[in-house]
């Protein structure tokens, strides 16, 4: 591969030579299996175990604990390379990242030392759980209960929607009354707990995603991340702040991937006597997708940047960078099949994967219309 993929025009020397090492793991070990892994409904864990290796898992944690303790900016990069190949895959890497930065942040020295150097490692994965059957958008709303028994919190409830939740060896678990919801890290073989496989989902179907059932489940009080009551409000925003970012990044991805592949068919399948690529209308969707691109990588570096400085407009940045990228990915899926025609739609094809996957980007980490709505609060100030 080139230094610069099709359509990448905004990375500095460094950035392209990082993302193009990211590429080169994607290529090997995970685009050339996307669709397999799609069908059956799966990862496998030689993949978490490679991505250990490689360092991905650890991308938040320190090296104090084993971690890379990555850039904003290369996390976003390494993002963007694995939702090239394969978006189930890389939401793993967010909602594992999301814990380790809530860990990282939150955690006392002894939680970091119990949890961090093993998720770094990828000989652990952890997996956020906040969804409830009755709460989506509105985080507020959960109904699962954590109740104070002596040195220990008694949990119950459900929680829904949970990324590789079938396969995670650990729960970062909201729990507790309306706005007032605590944190805890739940080891998956707690008794009390029960996890059920929610398999055939329409997109990101290797996501291994599960229901957690917590009936009566007792966690020790070295369990509780953060202080009780800030579990919301630290502990989840600011996981679920990095979590867009990621996603925001995995729609670059995503949309890359859609890029590369229809420049490639544009030029390979002829009809009426030219490459379809040749005419205009096909050249349109392709011009819309590679701006797409590239105004989405733009706003994502943005977001990184200030996010980096701690500059106060970096929380709008990422609702604006996930935005763009989520709506942008979708479009660019949808032409991405329309440019294939029918091969596009075949079971075994990437296009309809990378469709199906990309209406998911416009759910998750809040909805296109909960964004629609919060950056324009967020900007006036009202958010
Ligand atoms: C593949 C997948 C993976 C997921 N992984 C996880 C995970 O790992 N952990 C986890 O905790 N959750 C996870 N989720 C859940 C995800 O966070 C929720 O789907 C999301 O918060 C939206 O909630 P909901 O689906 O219940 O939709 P709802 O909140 O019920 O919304 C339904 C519709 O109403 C609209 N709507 C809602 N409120 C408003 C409003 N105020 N203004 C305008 N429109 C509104 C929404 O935009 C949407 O179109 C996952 C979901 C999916 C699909």
């Amino acid at each position: 591969m080139d230094q610069h993929p099709p359509g990448v025009l905004s990375l500095t020397e460094v950035q392209a030579k990082t993302l193009q090492e990211y590429r080169r793991f994607t290529e090997a070990e995970i685009a050339p299996f996307a669709n397999e892994w799609d069908r059956a409904g799966r990862l496998p864990r030689t993949l978490i175990t490679e991505m250990g290796r490689a360092g991905y898992l650890g991308a938040m944690v320190g090296t104090a604990y084993g971690g890379g303790a990555y850039s904003l900016a290369d996390f976003g990069l390494l993002n963007e390379a694995i939702g090239v190949g394969c978006s189930s895959a890389r939401s793993v890497l967010t909602v594992h990242s999301m814990v380790t930065r809530a860990i990282t942040r939150w955690g006392s020295t002894a939680q970091r030392e119990r949890w961090l150097p093993d998720l770094a490692a990828g000989r652990r994965v952890g997996a956020f759980a906040l969804s409830e059957p009755q709460a989506g958008s509105d985080a507020a709303g959960l109904d699962t209960t954590a109740r104070r028994d002596g040195t220990h919190y008694v949990l119950d409830g459900t929680k829904t929607w949970i990324t590789y939740g079938q396969a995670a060896d650990a729960y970062l678990v909201f729990a507790g009354q309306r706005g007032q919801a605590s944190a805890f890290l739940v080891d998956r073989d707690t008794p009390g707990l029960t996890v059920r496989p929610i398999d055939d989902m329409l997109g990101t179907r290797a996501s291994m995603i599960a229901e957690l059932s917590f009936d009566g489940c007792r966690v020790p009080g070295e369990a509780l991340l953060g202080r009780p009551g800030f579990g919301l409000i630290a502990v989840a925003g600011d996981a679920l702040d990095i979590g867009r970012y990621s996603v925001a990044w995995g729609c670059v991805g995503l949309a890359q991937a859609c890029l590369e592949s229809s420049l490639d068919y544009a030029g390979r399948r002829h009809q009426f006597g030219v490459a379809i690529g040749e005419h205009q209308l096909v050249q349109r969707m392709l011009t819309d997708m590679a701006t797409t691109v590239s105004a989405a990588r733009l706003l994502c570096l943005q977001a990184g940047e200030l996010r980096q400085a701690g500059d106060p407009n970096a929380v709008a940045a990422v609702w604006m960078a996930k935005y763009f990228a989520s709506t942008g990915a979708f479009r660019a899926a949808a032409d991405t099949v329309q440019i294939h025609g029918a091969n596009g739609c075949r079971p075994d094809s990437s296009p309809q994967r990378l469709l199906r996957d990309a209406k998911v980007m416009e759910l998750i980490e809040g909805s296109t219309q909960i964004q629609q709505s919060m950056i324009a609060r967020l900007l006036s100030g009202a958010a």
